[in-house]
């Protein structure tokens, strides 16, 4: 179990295991547009993380990883996908779908509450703590501290075990389908965020 720290693009030679790919993305701030993306986080659920770095002008060029990530036969787990595929489509050009997504599972889950956060969904369904300290932290930083390092692989550490428990409720409570539909619809709520329709509803009749 060991954090790999890359800059730039993957490097050759590394492997990950068939099945879902668990990813997170670091970035300057909330807003694709003006925050650059920092560091894609990756994870094969095995226990070993990947982090990319992507310095201050750099030109995302990055062969493997982006190969990995818009590759159609492998899954894409994400807690709020919705951002991280906006981020990534903004910054490498393209679209990391298929996906799951552990927030929009929850929610239509654990309707008891409105705790959808990543710390409080992995307290939750596999009893594991995880720090959110260095969630704002600097990820343009010419160095990454062991702290930041640590806290970006914790964001990918647990969403191969969120989706299995997440599943299992999603089937008790009959949502497979329709989480399966929201999942699938994504990659456009991500386009229309970058097209300009970031907080309006275009399926509300008002607005
Ligand atoms: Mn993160």
């Amino acid at each position: 179990m060991a954090v790999h720290f890359h800059e730039q693009d993957l490097p050759e030679g590394v492997t990950f295991a068939d099945g879902p790919i668990a990813v997170d993305t670091e970035a300057m701030g909330l807003h694709p547009h003006r925050d650059r993306l920092c560091v894609v986080q990756l994870s094969d659920g095995r226990g070993d993380e990947h982090l990319v770095r992507f310095k201050a002008g750099s030109g995302y060029d990055a062969p493997r990883l982006k190969a990995l990530l818009a590759d159609p036969e492998r899954l894409k787990l994400y807690h709020f996908a919705r951002f991280d595929i906006g981020l990534i489509q903004a910054y490498l050009g393209i679209m990391a779908a298929p996906l799951y997504c552990t927030r929009t599972a929850s929610r239509l889950v654990r309707t008891y509450t409105d705790r959808h956060g990543l710390k409080d969904l992995v307290k939750e369904l596999t009893g594991h703590e995880i720090s959110k300290q260095q969630q704002t932290s600097d990820w343009g930083a010419e160095e990454l501290s062991e702290a930041q390092r640590d806290y970006a692989a914790s964001d990918v550490r647990f969403l191969h075990a969120l989706k299995e428990k997440l599943d299992e409720r999603l089937k008790r409570e009959g949502r497979t389908e329709l989480a399966q539909a929201c999942f699938d619809f994504l990659p456009a709520r991500a386009r229309l965020d970058l097209a300009g329709w970031p907080e309006q509803d275009i399926f509300a009749h008002d607005g």
